[in-house]
């Protein structure tokens, strides 16, 4: 779910941990889904909150269907990342974790929920460039790595 903008932590507020979980998507010809939120005009990968009663894979399987249409099947776990911002409704910081990882398209068609404008099937190296956040870029290049490996190994 896309919500409006945090803004940069406030160190008089409190800490409070939260965790989502997303997915660095691929499909068959090794292209990256990347989408892009309408406030911010910032490029992301599909992500959001794990609720109650939830594991962080169902989480990530939930999220990208409701923000992309499309519905995937998860390879495995790529790695978190861990950002900090103040979030004005609550009056707190949040301190969050983000769980990302590998999944492949199985179907659906792409059908961006409100708060993306924009999407785009990327090499890695026009996600590299569209993302603008570094963590985010770091998941990334991971995720290009593990796919790498597995589609080498499959073809020895
Ligand atoms: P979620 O999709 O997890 O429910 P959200 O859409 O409510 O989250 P975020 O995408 O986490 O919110 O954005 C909240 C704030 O954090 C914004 O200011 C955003 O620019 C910033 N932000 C988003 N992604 C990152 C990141 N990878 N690293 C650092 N800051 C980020």
């Amino acid at each position: 779910m896309v919500r409006i903008a945090g803004q940069r932590r406030r160190t008089d507020r409190p800490l409070v941990e939260t965790t989502s979980a997303g997915g660095a998507i691929f499909r068959p010809n090794g292209k990256l889904f990347l989408l892009r939120k309408t406030n911010e005009k910032r490029w992301c990968l599909p992500k959001g909150g794990v609720e109650e009663g939830e594991q962080p894979e169902e989480t990530a399987l939930r999220e990208i269907r409701e923000e992309t249409g499309l519905y995937c099947h998860l390879v495995g776990h790529l790695t978190d990342i861990h950002y900090k911002y103040y979030w004005s409704p609550d009056d707190v910081n949040f301190d969050k974790t983000v769980k990302y990882y590998l999944a492949e398209v199985v179907g659906g068609s792409v059908r961006l929920e409100r708060g993306f404008d924009l999407y785009r099937w990327c090499s890695e190296k026009e996600a590299l460039h569209l993302l603008h956040y570094e963590n985010d870029r770091r998941v990334v290049r991971s995720a290009f790595k593990r796919l790498r490996g597995i589609r080498g190994s499959a073809g020895s």
